[in-house]
C-alpha cells in the first residue's frame, strides 16, 4: 500500500491519525523543514511520529544487541524486549574479524598492560609505540610512505578535507559521496561541484571547467566502493583523468579494504595505483572490525596533517586497546586470507540469486547489497516482516539515499554460511509476496 493508498482510506479520527502518523518519514524532520521557530515543539512531534511507529514496529533503528555483531545475533525486540536470535544482515564487519580471537587477545593484552583510555592527544602524551607500529602497517597496507590515525573514520574525512582546503580552492565530489566527505567540505569553504556517479564524461567536464580561472588547487575525493549502492568506482580513469588535469584525488577507502584486491588490501591494490594516489582515507569500522580512521599519504602531506588537522590534534588519540586491536586485524588479514575469499564466495552466489529474483541492486559488485523498494513506508513494512523472520536488515531512507530509491542496505560477511543466506533469501520471498518489489520490466 503506497502513502497516498493510506490517506485516501482515512475515515475515523483514529484512522486518520494513524494514518498521519504512519505517513510520516524522517526526511519529514530535517531541520530545514522546521515550520516554527520553536525546535522543542519539533522534537516532540518527532518525537510522536517516531514512537507511534516504533509500537507499529516500523521504526527499527538503534535495535539492542545483546551479543557480539556476527553473522547471528542476539538482539532485543523492541516490542516484546524478549531476546531473539537473527541472522545479521546490516554489520560492516566483511570479514568477522570485530569478534575474531586473535583480535580480541591482542586488545585484552593491551588493557593489561596500557589501561584503556589513552590519556592525551597525540602531540602531548597520548602517542605510543602501538599508534606507531599501526601506522606502519598501514603505510605498507596502502603502500605509501606515511600514516595519521584518528578516533573515528568521519572525523578522518572532516580533518583531512578541511585541512587542505580553504575558500580559494575547488572540491569535485561524485554525485553519492558520502556525509563526511560533505561535511568536511562544507567546514573548509572551497567552493564545491559535483560529477555525475561514476561517470567519467561528467568527470571531465567538471576538471575542464573548474580549470579554466582556478585559482587555488583541487581535489577531486571519490570512494573505492559506495557505501549504499556497492558498486566500485573506476579508479584508474579517475587517476588518469585527474593528473591530466593536474588536479589532486582523494579515495575514501572505507568499504574497499578488505574487500577489493588480490590481498584484500583496498583499492590501491586492486588498480595497481599503489604508491600513486594522493590521500587514501579509510576507516577502522567495516572490514578491520573496530573503530578509528586514517589517511596515508606521503611523508610531508602526513606531517602537515599531524600539525594542522584540528580533528587530529585537538582530539584524543584513539586508545591502545584499539590501536592494538587494529594492528591484529592487519595480521589476519595478511595471513588468513580464507576470510576475503569466503567473503567473495557469498558476494557472488547471493548477487546471483537476487538478479535470478528480478530484485533492484543497483550496480553493485561488493558486499553492500542494496535491495530498493522506492517507497519509505513499504521499506519499513518489509523490514519489520524480516525482522519477524529474524533476519536484521538496515532500512536507508530518502534523505541518506536519493529520493525515491528507499532501500534495505544488506551487508554480507564471510562468517555468513549458504544456510544463512537461502534463509534470508526466504525471508525476503515471503516479504516480495507481501509487497512486490520485483523490478517491473520496462514497457
Ligand atoms: N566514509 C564512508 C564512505 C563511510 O561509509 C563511512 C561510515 N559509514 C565513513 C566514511 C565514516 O566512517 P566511521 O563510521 O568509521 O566513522
Amino acid at each position: 500500500m503506497s502513502e497516498k493508498a493510506i490517506q485516501q482510506d482515512a475515515q475515523t479520527p483514529e484512522q486518520s491519525r494513524h494514518d498521519y502518523l504512519m505517513g510520516k518519514t524522517l526526511a519529514d524532520f530535517v531541520i530545514q523543514r522546521r515550520p516554527t521557530p520553536d525546535i522543542f515543539a519539533w522534537t516532540k512531534e518527532f518525537d510522536e511520529a517516531t514512537n507511534y511507529q516504533a509500537e507499529q514496529g516500523h521504526h527499527m533503528y538503534r535495535r539492542v544487541l545483546l551479543s557480539a555483531n556476527g553473522s547471528h545475533v542476539t538482539v532485543e525486540d523492541p516490542k516484546t524486549k524478549q531476546p531473539r536470535e537473527m541472522i545479521m544482515m546490516g554489520s560492516n564487519s566483511y570479514l568477522g574479524i570485530n569478534n575474531h580471537p586473535k583480535v580480541k587477545a591482542a586488545a585484552l593484552a593491551a588493557i593489561d598492560k596500557y589501561g584503556v583510555g589513552a590519556g592525551s592527544p597525540p602531540h602531548f602524551s597520548g602517542y605510543y609505540d602501538l599508534h606507531r607500529e599501526l601506522e606502519k602497517g598501514l603505510s605498507e597496507l596502502k603502500g605509501t610512505e606515511d600514516t595519521i590515525l584518528y578516533p573515528s573514520g568521519y572525523s578522518t574525512n572532516v580533518g583531512l578535507i578541511s585541512c587542505f582546503m580553504g575558500p580559494k580552492d575547488t572540491i569535485i565530489l561524485d554525485k553519492l559521496a558520502h556525509a563526511s566527505i560533505i561535511d568536511g567540505a562544507l567546514l573548509s569553504g572551497a567552493k564545491i561541484t559535483t560529477f555525475r556517479h561514476n561517470d567519467m564524461n561528467s568527470l571531465e567536464r567538471v576538471l575542464e571547467q573548474t580549470g579554466k580561472n582556478a585559482q587555488g588547487d583541487r581535489l577531486v575525493i571519490v570512494e573505492g566502493v559506495y557505501s549504499m549502492d556497492g558498486d566500485i568506482a573506476p579508479l584508474k580513469e579517475i587517476y588518469e583523468l585527474v593528473k591530466k588535469h593536474n588536479a589532486k584525488l582523494m579515495v575514501d577507502e572505507a568499504h574497499s579494504t578488505g574487500v577489493l584486491g588480490k590481498t584484500g588490501k583496498g583499492s590501491p591494490e586492486h588498480f595497481d595505483l599503489e604508491g600513486k594516489l594522493d590521500f587514501v582515507m579509510g576507516t577502522f569500522s567495516k572490514s578491520l572490525g573496530g573503530v578509528g580512521g586514517f589517511v596515508s599519504a606521503k611523508k610531508e602531506v602526513v606531517k602537515y596533517l599531524r600539525f594542522y588537522s584540528r580533528a587530529y590534534f585537538f582530539a584524543a588519540s584513539p586508545t591502545p586497546m584499539q590501536v592494538a586491536a587494529q594492528i591484529a586485524a592487519l595480521d589476519v588479514l595478511k595471513t588468513e586470507p580464507i576470510w576475503n575469499q569466503r567473503l567473495w564466495e557469498n558476494i557472488k552466489y547471493f548477487h546471483a540469486e537476487l538478479r535470478k529474483r528480478n530484485f533492484d541492486i543497483e550496480r553493485t559488485q561488493t558486499a553492500i547489497t542494496p535491495v530498493v523498494i522506492g517507497d519509505s513506508w513499504k521499506m519499513r513494512e518489509i523490514t519489520k516482516i524480516l525482522h519477524e523472520n529474524n533476519v536484521f536488515v538496515n532500512p536507508v531512507p530518502y534523505p541518506a539515499v536519493p529520493r525515491k530509491k528507499d532501500r534495505l542496505r544488506l551487508s554480507l560477511s564471510a562468517t555468513h554460511t549458504r544456510e544463512d543466506l537461502d534463509k534470508v533469501l526466504a525471508a525476503l520471498d515471503e516479504a516480495n509476496a507481501k509487497h512486490n518489489f520485483e523490478m517491473q520490466e520496462e514497457q
